[in-house]
C-alpha cells in the first residue's frame, strides 16, 4: 500500500488494533505453519507457485458486484489488504456473486477499478463465488445425507411465523422430517427446474428452540429462475449467502475472514457449517475464522448500495461516479486523493464499538494530504476588471512577467510566470464600495498586494447604476514595490490579493461541491433530505497554464480542484472542487 500518508500525529502504518493482535499471536504460535497445502483443488490450481506459501495469512474482500464501492467498502479494502500486506500474506479479491437478479459486469469492472485506485493488489487471486457453485452443490447433498438438512415447503409467510422472536423459540416445519431420500429427490428436482421460485427450500437442521435466530434451521439454498451474470441459465437453485460466503472462505484456504458487526450472530452457524462439511472431509483444515469490526457509518451521506442505487436510477445524481455521491468513483472524480482516503481510515481505527464519523474529519484528511502533494494555481471565481491605470500607459499590450513558486514549502515543485497586463481580473469581494469593520482588501483609497507582483491603491470603480452592480475598479500601482525585489516593503499593506492577466486568463467551468445531504443521518426519507445546493457551476477564469488529469490543484484562497475526467473537451476546461481550503461547513446552517 502507498504510504506517504505518515502525518504529524506521528501515525504509522503498523497501527495497532484488536485484529493486528490477533494475527500476531496466530503467526507467533505458527498456527498456519503445518498445515498441508492444503488448498481445495478448484482453488491450487488456480494459484501461482510463489502463492503456495501454507503459512501465510489469506485475507479476502468479498464484494457483492450489485454495485459500485463506496467509502464504507474502503475501510474493509484498506484493512484486508493492509494486513495482508504488512505480514507477508495475500489477500484475495473475491466477487461474491451469489444472487443472480442483481449483479452484473459493470459492477465486477468498476470494483477492481476502485479496489485497484485505494492500491490494492490482489495478483492472480481475484475468484467468483459462482466458480465454486458445483462444490457448494455437493455439499448442501453432504449436509442431506448425514440428516443435517431438508428440503422445506412452508409457504415464505408460514416459514417466518414459525421462526419464532428473540423471546418466543421457533417451531418446527411439518417438513423436517422428511426421509433423507425424499429430501435427496426434492433437492433434485428443485436443481432440475422442476418447482416454481418459492415453492420449496433447502434449510440447515439444527434447532428452531436456539437463541439465537440464526441457527433455527437457516435457508441454504433457495430456486431463483434468473439468469446470473456468470454461469447464465445453467441453475435455477442458488446458495444463500450465509451458507455461500463460508464454505468460499474455507475453499480459498482464508485463514482470517473479516468482516462487520452485523455478521457477529451469524458466526455460531459459519463454523457449524465448516466443521461438519470438515468432518465430512469436503473441506480441508485449520478452518477459517471469522472475525468482526465496526463498519463505517459517516455522516451527510448515505452508505448503503440499495440507497446509492436509487440515487442513481431516480437521477438525483449524475451516475454512479457523480463527485457528490460516497462512492469511490466518485471520489476519484472529485479529486480525493487514496493517500487521504487512507490516511482517515488510519486515524478513524478499527474497532468493535459503533460510531458516527463526521464528514469533516474526512475533508481534513485530505486537506492535510492535498496541502503537501498539491500544486498550486490561480483561479478567479468570481471575476471582477481592475484597470491599472498608471500600467505602462502608452503600451496597451504591455505585459509583465511574475515569478510565482509552485508550492509554498517545497521548491522542488518548481517556479512558473504569470504575465501582468494593465487589465487584471480580481475576486469581486476583494473590493468593496463602502468596506466594512475589519477589511483589509481593496477600497477607494487603500492599498494591497497583487500577490507575487506590485502593491496598489485603489482610486475608483464603476457603478451599474440600473443594478447598484460594480462593473470595474481602477487603481494605480507602485512600482518600486515588486514582489522579491529590495523595494517589495516599501510600503507596508495589509491584504494580500490574486489575480489574473485579463488577456491570457482562462475561461472554465467550475462545480462547486457540498454534502449531498443537509442532515447528519439522511435516514429512510433521505431523498427529501438532498442538498439541493450540492452542486453548483460557475464560469470562472484559471491561470495559462498546463492542468493534468488527477492532479488535484491548490488554487490559492479557494480550494482543491481537479480536471473533471469526463467532461474535458478542447473547448472548456471543466473543473470539480474536491474540498475548499478550510472547513465551513460547521458555520453553516443548513436549511
Ligand atoms: P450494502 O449494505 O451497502 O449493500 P454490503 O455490505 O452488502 O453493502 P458487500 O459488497 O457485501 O456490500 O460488501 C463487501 C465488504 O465490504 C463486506 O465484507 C462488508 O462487510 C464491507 N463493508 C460494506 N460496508 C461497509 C462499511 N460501511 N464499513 C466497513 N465495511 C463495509
Ligand atoms: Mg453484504
Amino acid at each position: 500500500m502507498n504510504n506517504n500518508t505518515e502525518n504529524k500525529n506521528n501515525e504509522t502504518k503498523e497501527i495497532k488494533n484488536f485484529i493486528r493482535n490477533i494475527i500476531e499471536k496466530d503467526l507467533a504460535e505458527h498456527k498456519f505453519q503445518n498445515r498441508r497445502w492444503c488448498g481445495q483443488p478448484d482453488f491450487a490450481e488456480q494459484q501461482n507457485a510463489a502463492d503456495l506459501d501454507a503459512a501465510k495469512i489469506r485475507t479476502r474482500f468479498p464484494p457483492e458486484p450489485n454495485g459500485f464501492l463506496h467509502l464504507g467498502h474502503a475501510k474493509s479494502i484498506l484493512l484486508n489488504f493492509g494486513l495482508a500486506n504488512d505480514f507477508g500474506g495475500v489477500c484475495h479479491l473475491r466477487f461474491d456473486d451469489t444472487n443472480p437478479e442483481k449483479e452484473d459486469d459493470i459492477y465486477v469492472r468498476s470494483i477492481k477499478e476502485s479496489v485497484k485506485w485505494l492500491g490494492g493488489n490482489w495478483h492472480n487471486n481475484e475468484y467468483f463465488a459462482s466458480n465454486y457453485f458445483e462444490k457448494m452443490l455437493t455439499c448442501a447433498e453432504y449436509l442431506i445425507k448425514n440428516n443435517l438438512a431438508y428440503v422445506d415447503s412452508q409457504t415464505a409467510e408460514e416459514m417466518r411465523k414459525n421462526r419464532g422472536t428473540l423471546t418466543e423459540v421457533g417451531k418446527n416445519s411439518p417438513f423436517r422430517d422428511r426421509s433423507v431420500e425424499e429430501n435427496l429427490q426434492l433437492f433434485a428436482d428443485m436443481k432440475a427446474g422442476k418447482f416454481a421460485d418459492g415453492q420449496h427450500v433447502l434449510r440447515a437442521k439444527i434447532d428452531m428452540a436456539s437463541p439465537n435466530i440464526n441457527l433455527r434451521d437457516p435457508a441454504i439454498y433457495r430456486i431463483r429462475h434468473a439468469t446470473h451474470h456468470n454461469t447464465g441459465d445453467k441453475y435455477c437453485v442458488y446458495p444463500m449467502y450465509t451458507f455461500a460466503h463460508p464454505i468460499e472462505d474455507a475453499l480459498e484456504c482464508i485463514t482470517h475472514s473479516i468482516c462487520t458487526l452485523e455478521f457477529e450472530d451469524q458466526r455460531p452457524f459459519y463454523d457449524w457449517l465448516l466443521e461438519h462439511l470438515a468432518a465430512g472431509g469436503l473441506l480441508q483444515t485449520p478452518l477459517p475464522k471469522q472475525y468482526e469490526f465496526s463498519r463505517l457509518n459517516l455522516s451527510h451521506v448515505v452508505l448503503s448500495k440499495r440507497k446509492l442505487i436509487q440515487l442513481v436510477s431516480e437521477k438525483h445524481v449524475d451516475g454512479w461516479d457523480d463527485p457528490r455521491l460516497p462512492t469511490l468513483a466518485g471520489a476519484k472524480r472529485r479529486g480525493y486523493s487514496p493517500e487521504g482516503i487512507k490516511l482517515f481510515i488510519d486515524r478513524i481505527g478499527v474497532s468493535k464499538s459503533d460510531s458516527l464519523i463526521n464528514y469533516s474529519i474526512f475533508e481534513d484528511c485530505q486537506r492535510e494530504v492535498l496541502n503537501e502533494s498539491s500544486p498550486r494555481k490561480i483561479a478567479v471565481l468570481s471575476p471582477l476588471k481592475l484597470i491599472i491605470q498608471n500600467f505602462h500607459e502608452n503600451e496597451e499590450n504591455f505585459s509583465e512577467n511574475c515569478t510565482v513558486a509552485n508550492h509554498p514549502q517545497k521548491s522542488e515543485f518548481g517556479e512558473r510566470t504569470l504575465p501582468l497586463t494593465k487589465e487584471i481580473w480580481i475576486e469581486s469581494d476583494d473590493f468593496m464600495e463602502t468596506p466594512s469593520k475589519g477589511f483589509r482588501r481593496l477600497f477607494v483609497g487603500n492599498k494591497v498586494r497583487l500577490k507575487y507582483a506590485y502593491i496598489i491603491e485603489c482610486t475608483g470603480f464603476d457603478k451599474d447604476p440600473q443594478t447598484g452592480k460594480i462593473t470595474a475598479v481602477y487603481a494605480n500601482y507602485f512600482p518600486e514595490t515588486k514582489s522579491g525585489t529590495a523595494g517589495a516593503d516599501s510600503i507596508k499593506v495589509k491584504g494580500n490579493i490574486h489575480w489574473l492577466s485579463a488577456k491570457t486568463a482562462v475561461k472554465a467551468q467550475i462545480n462547486l461541491y457540498d454534502r449531498l445531504f443537509n442532515t447528519e443521518i439522511p435516514g429512510d426519507d433521505f431523498i427529501s433530505q438532498i442538498n439541493p445546493n450540492a452542486k453548483q457551476s460557475i464560469t470562472a477564469f484559471v491561470e495559462p497554464s498546463e492542468f493534468s488529469e488527477n492532479i488535484c490543484y491548490q488554487f490559492e484562497r479557494h480550494g482543491y480542484f481537479v480536471l473533471d475526467q469526463n467532461q474535458n473537451t478542447q473547448k472548456e476546461l471543466v473543473f470539480n472542487r474536491t474540498v475548499t481550503l478550510k472547513d465551513n461547513w460547521n458555520n453553516k446552517k443548513p436549511k
